[in-house]
């Protein structure tokens, strides 16, 4: 057959028809969208028909991912974006002016605390940093510039939970916004729009999607113009993510409730575990009788104390240095909510560039270790960390 004859391979052909439908979502890579007219494409930017024209404003597998964690966090409209950050700059780029004031949890993510400390002040917004777990504190920053305060519902590593409530309602007295990052409770343990907060923000690449492969972030507003300001925003910006990652952290959904379920278990079983151990000087956990926030966690998350747990080792940093090296099969990685364990030590990573003092005041010493711990066998987990204070004893 002469080449001309043949239809052309570069013609993208029609899909094969099935009166069956798979079972999986598909995964739709599509760059841009082709429409029938002119008049067609007037309608769907026009918002008279639903489309999508170019996935840098949308994209089949964001939205569906979007909408499965509206659902969980009892919402309509959040945005999936293409990182954590990516969420937090699209939340105060959209909402804040020049001349704006932001009262921010000063135990903040580090990079959150970044974008506060050198971004923020050359956009011409100022940021004071106070306790979170103290409203009062909060309160008395605000001014009557405060357009809008960020906090994250625990801190990083000593796992504190702040004064969400009354956070809120000193907000509410000048009209100041609540931004919530609620990474590390997950809509499982707290929904801060229910709650009364106005934007909640969420690292997926967390526990949401749970298996450490895709980089993604969410965002969404109670008021639709806000939502529609942060989503302009991050289509201007291209905070876009990308449809496979949607894909994969849609999949990790599946499992959500079972990993979230297993790995708390796992971490009440492992705090206590480890609180016995002679080689353990201290255990951070919010469900712990023992935690300084155990009863606000108690009311706050009504029992859901996550899979986050932090403990400080006898013997300073080479008692830490024996303990990784004595349990290679655990990741050492500072990242957190992966179906596996993982370990990082915040004195030589998240919290590097503090002065010892600074971290010292935190309780964030040389022996200090936070766990995100994963599904694995309790057994497994419990011998591994048996195996590694251990050898952190044996100098
Ligand atoms: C990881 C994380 C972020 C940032 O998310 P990325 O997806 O890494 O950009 C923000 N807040 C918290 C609490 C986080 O743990």
């Amino acid at each position: 057959m002469p080449a001309s004859d043949r239809p052309s391979l570069i013609r993208r052909t029609a899909w094969p028809e099935s009166v069956s439908r798979p079972v999986v979502t598909p995964l739709q890579p599509s760059v841009v969208y082709a429409s029938p007219s002119p008049d067609a494409l007037d309608d769907q930017y026009e918002g008279r028909t639903e489309g999508f024209t170019y996935s840098r404003e949308g994209h089949p597998n964001a939205r569906v991912l979007a909408q499965k964690i509206d659902a969980m966090e009892g919402v309509r409209g959040g945005i999936v974006t293409a990182s954590g950050m990516a969420a937090v700059t699209a939340t105060l780029y959209a909402l804040l002016e020049r001349g704006d004031h932001v009262v921010a949890g000063n135990q903040l993510y580090g990079r959150s605390l970044r974008m506060l400390t050198q971004q923020m002040p050359r956009m011409g917004v100022e940021v004071s940093f106070c306790d979170p777990g103290d409203a009062a504190a909060v309160a008395a920053a605000m001014t009557d510039r405060t357009r809008l305060v960020l906090i994250e519902t625990m801190s990083n590593p000593t796992l504190r939970i702040p004064d969400v409530a009354g956070i809120m309602a000193a907000a509410r007295r000048t009209g100041a916004l609540v931004a919530v990052d609620n990474t590390f409770t997950t809509p499982r343990g707290y929904r801060p729009l229910e709650e009364g907060a106005d934007i909640v923000i969420h690292s997926i690449a967390k526990l949401l999607s749970g298996h450490s492969d895709a980089m993604l972030g969410y965002v969404a507003a109670r008021d639709p113009a806000h939502m529609q300001a942060i989503e302009e925003l991050s289509v201007t910006l291209g905070l876009t993510p990308s449809p496979f990652d949607c894909w994969l952290a849609e999949r990790g959904l599946y499992t959500f409730d079972l990993r979230f379920d297993r790995a708390q278990q796992n971490a009440g079983a492992l705090a206590g575990y480890l609180a016995g151990l002679d080689g353990v000087e201290r255990v951070f956990y919010p469900g712990r009788a023992d935690h300084p926030d155990h009863a606000r966690a108690q009311s706050m998350l009504g029992g859901a104390f996550g899979n986050m747990v932090s403990f400080v080792l006898r013997g300073g940093r080479a008692a830490a240095n024996r303990l990784t090296a004595a349990m290679p099969d655990l990741a050492f990685a500072p990242t957190l909510g992966d179906v596996g364990t993982t370990l990082s030590h915040p004195a030589s990573s998240s919290h590097r560039a503090l002065s010892a003092e600074a971290r010292a005041e935190l309780g964030i010493t040389e022996g200090f270790f936070r766990i995100s711990v994963g599904i694995e066998e309790i057994a497994l987990l419990q011998s591994e960390f048996e195996k590694g204070v251990h050898a952190a004893a044996q100098a």
